[in-house]
């Protein structure tokens, strides 16, 4: 990554990147039972554990649930969606150190999750970033029982 005029370039095409991750993803599923419920969707247990490899910190599998029924659904744009449904989002992006970490972690739909790639949640959020933070820091003291 590069920082360029304030811009961020990127070495790789975003579509080479991204099927990469895919790839990886594959890869760490094939060799473990636990990484597909009966469903067919990544259990959740897996899904910590595959964000835990890429960028480990806190975040148990007690936690995640508790911060998909805080949400229930997307923190970025409200839809409600299960919580088997929901992607592990950082909202410091990985890309720029961001840890698996409870104060780090929000659910989110796909679209918001690929869209928001690995922009900061402001830019990504515009006017409507306060409230999210404002929520997110309601969601921390939560689920860290503070
Ligand atoms: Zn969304």
């Amino acid at each position: 990554m590069i920082l360029q005029n304030g811009k961020l370039l990127r070495e790789d095409s975003p579509e080479r990147t991204e099927k990469n991750a895919r790839r990886w993803h594959l890869n760490q599923a094939a060799n473990d039972q636990t990484a597909y419920s009966e469903d067919g969707r990544m259990s959740l247990e897996f899904k910590v554990k595959l964000h835990q490899k890429r960028a480990p910190g806190d975040l148990t599998v007690a936690a995640w649930v508790a911060i998909c029924e805080f949400f229930g659904g997307c923190a970025y744009c409200g839809q409600k969606i299960p919580a088997t449904s929901c992607t592990l989002e950082h909202v410091i992006p990985v890309s720029r150190g961001g840890k698996t970490d409870v104060r780090n972690v929000v659910s989110s739909c796909w679209r918001c999750n690929k869209t928001k790639y690995d922009r900061d949640v402001r830019r990504f959020l515009g006017w409507r970033a306060e409230e999210f933070l404002e929520r997110h820091a309601e969601c921390i003291r939560k689920v860290m029982g503070e």
